[in-house]
């Protein structure tokens, strides 16, 4: 399992597109996570009964910040933790992306840790879109019919984004055995 030392490194794990080299970006599809996109701020409010809690986390050096203080926080002083996933992606051509998990320590307003959690890779093969999905935090690739919404699931083959054919390849020649 891949584990990062900070944000620099887990945001720098893919800096291009294997596809069509663009820059990758932080995602703005997580509904529960509210980015400021410029300066990679990431803010997390969490919601409870009575208010709204806001944590901060400034990708560019780690840093945590807590601003609003509600009974959320003190709830999670028994275990403490929070995990939230962050995506990177191709906004380009909407291809590839990775996923982190961030291990929020609620108790000491910090980042536990970063762990790369999946890497999905998509393709078209005769008119059908496939989806590639390395999850790495249980060893396992999904290959995904995505019309069909069907999952294979396999055990995991690395993806090799330098050559995103080979790794297409073994997929399609472990299937038919399947
Ligand atoms: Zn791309």
């Amino acid at each position: 399992m891949t584990m990062f030392m900070n944000f620099t490194e887990a945001l720098n794990f893919n800096k291009k597109c294997p596809i069509c080299n663009k820059k990758l970006k932080i995602s703005k599809t997580n509904n529960d996570l509210l980015k400021d996109y410029k300066n990679k701020i990431l803010f997390f409010y969490i919601t409870t009964f009575s208010k709204n809690d806001l944590f901060t986390i400034d990708t560019n050096n780690g840093k945590f910040s807590y601003i609003e203080l509600g009974p959320f926080k003190n709830n999670f002083k028994q275990n403490g933790k929070l995990l939230q996933a962050l995506i990177i992606e191709c906004t380009k051509c909407m291809m590839y992306n990775y996923t982190l998990q961030i291990h929020i320590n609620l108790t000491d307003n910090k980042v536990d840790c970063l762990i790369l959690n999946s890497e999905t890779l998509s393709f078209i093969d005769n008119n059908e879109l496939y989806k590639i999905k390395n999850i790495y935090t249980t060893d396992t690739t999904e290959f995904i019919n995505v019309l069909q919404n069907k999952i294979t699931k396999l055990p995991l083959i690395l993806l090799d984004i330098k050559n995103i054919n080979n790794t297409i390849d073994r997929v399609k020649n472990i299937l038919p055995f399947l």
